[in-house]
C-alpha cells in the first residue's frame, strides 16, 4: 500500500484524493512525515497551518 501526500495540505493519505481539500493530484514524492496530535499546542502545525490532527508531510514535491 503506497500512500501519498496532498500537495496543498500537505496531509498523507493512502487514498485517491485528500480527505481534507479532495485535491486529486496527490503526490508520491514526499518526504518528512510528522504525526500532529494537538495542533493548537504544536510548533509545527502553526508553521505549516495546520488545524486538524493527522499526519502530514513536511515536504512535498
Ligand atoms: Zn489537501
Amino acid at each position: 500500500m503506497s500512500e501519498k501526500a496532498c500537495p496543498v495540505c500537505h496531509i498523507v493519505t493512502s487514498g485517491n484524493a485528500c480527505p481534507k481539500c479532495k485535491t486529486t493530484g496527490l503526490s508520491d514524492d514526499f518526504s518528512g512525515i510528522v504525526i500532529i496530535f494537538d495542533p493548537a499546542n504544536s510548533a509545527i502545525a502553526r508553521a505549516m497551518n495546520i488545524a486538524e490532527k493527522g499526519r502530514y508531510a513536511l515536504k512535498v514535491r
